[in-house]
């Protein structure tokens, strides 16, 4: 232990930190400027100057480290000239137009010079003359007020990992720029704006719209955007969301944020949200009341059932909804309608995926720490970019390369390309061959297995894996670099395998799930299965998939649906439902009758939209309850406009499987999706009489037994972590149900492919909806190698025309020359793009 002394306080410590960490520890404040907890230390502003007995000058307690029996004040006669001193310095630049800065009330510069008193200034000359930056759509920088204490500059390198940012010129002229010049060209993660103690660099947003002391209300909650689920929270003025702010003390993000978390909230005031609820009639969507809508889709699901059977009628649930809402989703249709035809896009790719590996490893094998993977040796990425995917995940992996972890990237991942130390880069879609002669490579160097899965391990060993000579033709990456990569991660002792969408939502997923698994299993790697959407965990463990209840469990044993038979009061089928291409190939071959769709849009996010939309078509009923008239919207016979993320309670449940809360914060047109279904289901005859989701949430907990004895209050003590007070589903683990491909077919080296780029600033119906987000990406691009944009005669800036088989488009050209020379990406998203 070690033992100091403080403002006459005893304090104890058990290991050594700084003078200014130990006096916080102990609820001591020391003023300061450019100190934060997440940057490196600095020492530059000099406002944390404290006295230590037997130093001779003040000491920056940011930067000086405890020893035992130090003698420290924080508050002194000589500690407050020192202070004022620095002030003094500051304010001999800083503009005195706090009546005009957006940042007066909560302004550090503002609050010390209150706290010290003003100083009388002692130059004459004129002060520093920067104008205002106005060239950036989100970002306003005022480098007048600017104090250089570079928590912005050693924010954007050192934790976002973007280097977009630099204090540039000389002396007294120093101002903090983007290197791109006025306006930004970044990630737009604007945690600079977060870390600037004053006012000179804030987001334009919401520029002279209040001052800090108008605000009304703080809302604790998570975004709306990812599976990370970061925590912020909402600053409300009236019924308006005046800014999203990220506070170190909320949520797993502690205190960052991406572009669509900070930025994107703008989605929830679109003019396009819908405010009334729609019938069709005569071909044409006419407004209605609630009564009439209800009425009429009870009447109709009701008929359907009658003459065409439960079976005629599907479900689509969404990772957009709360648990609370997909919980009573895969109620109403279970219990009302008698199908298990539910479904949502979770189940594909992200549900398969976590599937095959908890078949393997067991439930809950992808329940892992976000925070672990900075804490790893290494991290394998593999199926997309996880700094566009999951933003503030991606950048645990910066971290974790700036920690000195290896980072293994396999495919196109420009957002890691000066964070990893092996890349492998296969031809497109070939990923499955590298993979199998990775595994193979492995399996010939471990020389011993594990033994916990036996019968996985046999399967992993008989998988007649590619030999790298093979997968070098194959793949085009020489069977040297792949070698080292397999040795490398062979020496770790800790590993994180981080797996995105873009492997597992394909044809030869089942090849790619099997061979990520098995590298896993080797390694005893923990896995990270990249979510696009806030609660694609939710919807699964709520039961919104065609074969289990909540909680994972099976729908066809007996022991299980009973439980859920007797608190629900009828029978359930036990037979499980068909999935979400399965039901649009139904809708087309004239066996469904009638589809459910709670806020998802399956005519713009599932591929080949001309068939989902013509095959929908075919339908006799078509519900959609969403926030905007989406594609699949316009189609519908009844629409139900429901409210979004900011104006209901509810739970997500993220990537790791925590299970966080959202809290309403606004008014809005509209009902709560859960509210919505309640009415339906009493029109169907259930009981369903719910006052708030918390009487949701306690009926999830007497149904799922994942979930058992879950309230908010268990949750807000921080029982939020997989399998919280619940039992998870113990079923012996094994070789799995997947059946691996092995025929290998070269990739053809003259052909071009097409993939798709998530872009960090998009995610779909929302994020289409949000003028900041489209203000920073104004346009869709078609991304390609400059060499293949040379010998196509195109180059940056120009339209590009792209045609399939299914149709064309034209766009503007972006090179990029971390692509290889064999596809071309198109954005994934945007709004006029298709899904
Ligand atoms: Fe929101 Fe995901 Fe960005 Fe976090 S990483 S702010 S959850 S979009």
């Amino acid at each position: 232990m070690i033992t100091i002394n403080i403002n006459g306080k005893e304090i104890k410590l058990e290991k050594p930190v700084t003078v200014f960490e130990a006096a916080k520890m102990n609820g001591i404040e020391i003023p300061h400027f450019c100190h934060h907890p997440m940057l490196e230390k600095w020492g530059g502003c000099r406002m944390c100057l404290v006295e230590v007995e037997k130093m001779p000058r003040l000491q920056t307690s940011c930067t000086l480290s405890v020893t035992d029996g130090m003698v420290v004040r924080t508050e002194s006669e000589e500690i407050s000239k020192a202070r004022k001193g620095v002030l003094e310095f500051l304010l001999i630049n800083h503009p005195l137009d706090c009546p005009y800065c957006d940042k007066s009330g909560e302004c550090k510069l503002q609050d010390f010079t209150l706290q010290y008193g003003a100083a009388a200034g002692r130059f004459i000359e004129g002060k520093r003359r920067h104008p205002e930056s106005f060239d950036d759509p989100l970002i306003v920088r005022n480098m007048e007020r600017c104090i250089l204490c570079t928590r912005c500059v050693r924010m954007c390198s050192g934790v976002q990992g973007a280097s977009a940012l630099t204090v540039t010129s000389r002396g007294t002229k120093s101002f903090v720029e983007p290197f791109s010049g006025g306006r930004y060209n970044c990630e737009y993660c604007g945690n600079c704006l977060t870390v600037c103690p004053v006012g000179a660099i804030m987001s334009g947003l919401h520029r002279h719209e209040f001052r800090s002391w108008f605000i009304e209300r703080d809302v604790k909650t998570i975004c709306s955007y990812c599976g990370v689920g970061c925590g912020f929270v909402i600053q409300v003025r009236g019924n308006k969301i005046i800014r999203t702010l990220p506070k170190p003390e909320v949520g797993i993000n502690k205190g960052i944020l991406c572009a669509k978390g900070r930025f994107g909230y703008g989605y929830v005031e679109s003019s396009q949200r819908l405010v009334s609820p729609m019938i069709k009639r005569n071909g044409r969507l006419e407004p209605a009341t609630w009564d009439e809508a209800f009425a009429l889709v009870g009447r109709r699901l009701k008929d359907i059932r009658e003459k065409h059977g439960s079976e005629a009628i599907a479900g689509i649930a969404s990772a957009r909804c709360t648990n609370e809402e997909n919980y009573l989703f895969q109620k109403l249709l279970r219990a009302g309608l008698k199908t298990n035809n539910i479904d949502s896009i979770a189940a594909g790719g992200f549900g398969a995926a976590q599937r095959y590996i908890e078949e393997v490893l067991g439930q809950g094998a992808t329940a892992n720490l976000i925070s672990g993977i900075p804490k790893s040796e290494g991290v394998l990425v593999i199926g997309g970019d996880p700094t566009h995917v999951n933003p503030v995940l991606g950048i645990q992996v910066r971290e974790a390369f700036r920690r000195k972890a290896s980072v293994f990237t396999i495919g196109y991942t420009p957002g890691l390309e000066r964070f990893r130390t092996h890349h492998l880069y296969p031809y497109p879609f070939t990923e499955g061959s590298l993979l199998s002669s990775m595994l193979a490579e492995l399996i010939r160097l471990k020389t011993a297995l594990s033994g916990e899965n036996k019968e996985f391990e046999t399967k992993a060993k008989e998988y007649k894996g590619l030999s790298l000579q093979d997968a070098e033709s194959i793949c085009n990456i020489k069977s040297s670099d792949i070698s080292s990569a397999v040795n490398d991660l062979n020496k770790l002792a800790s590993l994180s395998v981080i797996i995105g969408p873009d492997i597992i939502q394909r044809t030869d997923a089942e090849t790619n799930i099997f061979l990520i698994t098995a590298i896993a299993y080797l390694l005893n790697a923990r896995i990270y299965l990249l979510s696009e959407r806030p609660n694609v965990q939710g919807a699964i463990d709520m039961g919104c998939v065609p074969d289990a209840l909540p909680g994972g469990r099976p729908v066809e044993v007996d022991t299980f649906r009973k439980r859920e038979e007797e608190l629900w009061g009828c029978e359930i089928p036990a037979k499980p439902g068909i999935g979400l291409l399965e039901m649009i190939e139904a809708a087309d071959s004239g066996s469904l009758k009638a589809l459910y769709v709670m806020g998802e849009n399956p005519v713009y996010n599932l591929p080949d939209s001309s068939f989902v939309k013509a095959s929908l078509g075919k339908l006799d009923l078509i519900v959609v309850q969403d926030i905007f008239m989406t594609e699949t919207a316009e189609i519908a016979d009844v629409v139900l406009p429901a409210l979004g993320w900011s104006e209901k309670d509810g739970t997500y449940t993220n990537l790791e499987r925590r299970i966080q809360r959202l809290r309403k914060a606004i008014e809005k047109d509209g009902m709560e999706d859960w509210r919505i279904l309640s009415e339906v289901g009493k029109r169907l005859g259930l009981k369903m009489q719910y006052e708030s989701s918390t009487a949701i949430l306690n009926e999830i907990a007497n149904v799922s037994p994942l979930h058992a004895g879950l309230t908010y209050d268990e949750l807000e003590k921080g029982m939020d972590l997989w399998p919280y007070k619940g039992e998870p589903l113990r079923r012996k683990t094994g070789a799995g149900t997947l059946k691996p491909d092995q025929r290998w077919t070269p990739a053809d080296k003259g052909k071009l492919y097409l993939g798709i780029q998530r872009h960090m600033f998009l995610s779909g119906t929302m994020s289409k909806q949000s003028t900041a987000l489209n203000s920073i990406f104004e346009e869709p691009y078609v991304y390609m190698s400059p060499s293949l944009a040379k010998r196509h005669g195109l180059s940056d800036g120009a339209d590009a025309e792209i045609k399939t088989v299914k149709g064309s488009l034209v766009m503007k050209v972006k090179t990029d020359k971390g692509l290889s020379d064999n596809i071309v990406l198109l954005t994934n998203n945007f709004r006029d793009s298709g899904g």
